[in-house]
């Protein structure tokens, strides 16, 4: 039989694992909430359906994605099997986002072609991109505007020529 002290330092022990999943909660609830932020504001000045933006991502929350996600990103990523096991959790939830949301990139990812995804979904690819960047911009200086952003990256963004158009009436032409 285990002595009381090793029985405490076993639960002390558990206590850390429960603790560092909190903090890992935490970390992914905070990038979340400020991808989900910027790609609403961009969203909203591209003239996209609220509702729309409002659901944008909003199966991360699931359970059997939140968890592998958050295990993912957020653990010492170190080369042993267990990690192995991780990253095909992590795949098996970034396959289950693709599958059941609408940005386009999730369509292009299952192989619909471009022409039957809705054209305001093939815009907020855009908004998805700048909330990807302004989310993990920590400096120096300003980050870009949505326009500068565009203009930087319009060359070699795989957004679809009509979606790019229509981006650049909004954005470059103000129509
Ligand atoms: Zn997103």
């Amino acid at each position: 039989m285990k002595s009381k002290h090793a029985y405490y330092i076993d639960k002390w022990a558990g206590f850390g694992d429960w603790v560092e999943n909190r903090k890992q909660d935490w970390a992914n609830l905070n990038y979340l909430s400020k991808h989900k932020y910027h790609v609403l504001r961009a969203g909203l000045k591209l003239d996209l359906p609220f509702l729309q933006l409002a659901l944008h991502d909003y199966n991360k929350f699931y359970p059997s994605v939140w968890i592998p996600w958050r295990e993912w990103s957020y653990s010492k990523k170190v080369e042993t099997p267990l990690d192995a096991k991780l990253f095909q959790d992590w795949r098996k939830a970034v396959q289950k986002h693709y599958e059941s949301e609408s940005h386009a990139h999730h369509y292009h990812k299952m192989g619909v072609p471009v022409e039957k995804v809705p054209i305001e979904y093939r815009i907020e690819r855009l908004a998805d991109h700048y909330g990807v960047y302004r989310a993990n911009f920590k400096g120096p200086g300003k980050p870009m505007t949505l326009t500068q952003f565009w203009m930087n990256r319009r060359e070699r963004s795989p957004i679809d020529p009509i979606a790019k158009s229509l981006i650049d009436q909004k954005l470059i032409y103000g129509v």
